[in-house]
């Protein structure tokens, strides 16, 4: 009887691109080795995605209690025990961790925590607290993920000037938080501390919040920023901070300036891969960023890279997906090119925001026909019901075909929402698929077969 090779795979970080890959390879029958030299789960479950969704459930939950008044529920203020909040991140966290690591094992994973590097295009190297050791290995994946970007004119203390890595552990609420960047990351920040009750001042470099998004979904959390009372300084691009005791004082290239508790730099990531010895691989980057084809190929084929170090989309969802991709691809199933104008995304403020395809802008700027048809919640009987009215969903479909392109959605739990536009987009459905389909009455999902008609 001839024995079945088994071909050696090696993966270095085990976020979502890696622990991913690692489950269906391994299931499909490769010989797995995972190098981590964090938790299982990456910097996804410890230190960004899971601590900051954490954070918002529970800042969210303070926000709604306050405002439950108008539902006819009346309490006492609450105060935010932050301590509790800590623990809880901590929790889920390893949690998540745990059961990460447990499927792993179950799937024969071999587990090293170190960290990785490589020493020639087909061996690397573990460092371990106790020692080193050697790996060979027929294939390869880069998963290793990023750290915030940090500008030249500042350098993070972690007690006054932080990055979004040391946010999630205060002793009392901060009072004065002046967020720098308005991306998601920065926008998800303003929701949480100002939901949390501190005040909150937001410098945006361009004219809007989330600069590249369609401008009437600006508009909406732009009015939510500032009923909430946060301030919004446009055409401020921070240039330095000072400390002085027991403030910062944030400066923009303008001459304005901000005097804060603290301040949050929400600026981007960059890619941890300078210390992974790409040169020995043979492995190409740009600007830290490894190249990769559209089967996540590096300059060597039989070394793939994954998630954050890509630069490609820097989600969770995207990273997993390419690492599952990835496992069939290396074992020799056919797949199909990620396409990554289909990816739902969500920006978790309140209201929450989600897109799947393409968005108002880019068809037009492709000269594309679209169709566009817009609901607002203000019209959705549940949203009266439970009071969250803010926000609208919006239909982008080809006017010939009548296939839907894309959505976009403002409102509550529009995170869950985009799923039924989601697989509309992926499905190629006709809005007549939409239109017929019967939803439950009173619920949020009415206003997506509305948007539709
Ligand atoms: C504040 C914040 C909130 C976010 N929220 C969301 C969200 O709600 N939804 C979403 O989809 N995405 C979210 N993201 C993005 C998401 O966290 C990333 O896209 C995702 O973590 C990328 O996964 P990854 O597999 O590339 O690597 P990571 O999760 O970054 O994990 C990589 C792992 O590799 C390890 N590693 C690095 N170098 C080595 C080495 N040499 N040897 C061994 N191990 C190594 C690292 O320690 C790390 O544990 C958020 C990001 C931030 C910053």
């Amino acid at each position: 009887m001839t024995e079945e090779i088994r071909p050696r795979l090696l993966i270095i970080g085990a976020g979502p691109a890696g622990g991913m890959a690692a489950t269906v390879a391994a299931s499909l029958g490769a010989d797995v080795t995972l190098i981590e030299d964090s938790i299982i789960g990456g910097a996804a479950h410890l230190l960004d995605c899971i601590p900051s969704k954490t954070m918002v459930a529970s800042s969210v939950r303070r926000a709604s209690v306050r405002d439950s008044a108008k539902l006819g529920f009346v309490v006492d203020e609450g105060h935010m025990d932050l301590g509790r909040l800590a623990e809880r991140i901590d929790t889920i966290s390893s949690n998540l961790s745990q059961n990460a690591t447990a499927i792993l094992e179950d799937q024969g994973v071999t587990i090293i925590h170190g960290r990785g590097s490589f020493t020639g295009p087909h061996s690397a190297v573990a460092e371990m607290s106790d020692g080193s050791i050697e790996i060979e290995f027929d294939q390869a994946l880069i998963s290793t993920g990023s750290a915030p970007r940090v500008p030249e004119w500042v350098v993070p203390d972690g007690e006054r000037i932080l990055t979004t890595r040391d946010a999630y552990d205060f002793e009392t609420v901060p009072e004065h938080m002046v967020v720098i960047g308005s991306g998601v990351t920065g926008v998800e920040f303003v929701n949480i501390f100002s939901s949390m009750g501190s005040k909150v001042s937001l410098l945006v470099s361009r004219q809007q919040v989330l600069p590249h998004r369609d401008p009437e979904v600006a508009a909406a959390i732009e009015a939510d920023f500032l009923e909430r009372g946060v301030s919004l300084l446009k055409g401020a691009r921070a240039v330095g901070i000072d400390v002085e005791e027991g403030a910062v004082i944030v400066r923009a290239e303008d001459g304005r300036s901000v005097r804060g508790s603290h301040a949050l730099l929400a600026i981007g990531s960059v890619p941890l891969s300078d210390k992974l010895g790409l040169e020995d691989a043979g492995v190409s980057s740009d600007h830290g960023y490894i190249s990769v084809d559209e089967y996540q190929r590096t300059s060597q084929p039989h070394i793939y890279a994954a998630g954050d170090v890509t630069g490609q989309m820097p989600l969770s969802s995207v990273a997993s997906m390419q690492g599952r991709k990835i496992a069939h691809h290396l074992m020799g199933l056919q797949v199909r090119p990620l396409d990554y104008a289909k990816v739902a995304q969500a920006v978790f403020t309140e209201p929450e925001i989600a897109s799947v395809g393409l968005e108002e802008a880019d068809i037009a700027a492709a000269g594309r026909r679209i169709r566009t048809t817009k609901v607002p919640f203000a019209s959705n009987s549940r949203s009266v019901i439970h009071g969250n009215t803010h926000g609208f969903v919006k239909v982008f479909s080809d006017p010939a075909t009548h296939e839907i392109l894309g959505g976009t959605i403002v409102g509550h739990r529009a995170s869950e929402l985009i799923g039924i536009l989601a697989l509309a987009v992926q499905g190629r459905l006709r809005v007549e698929a939409l239109v017929e389909t019967l939803m439950v009455h009173p619920s949020l999902s009415e206003s997506i077969t509305e948007a539709a008609e």
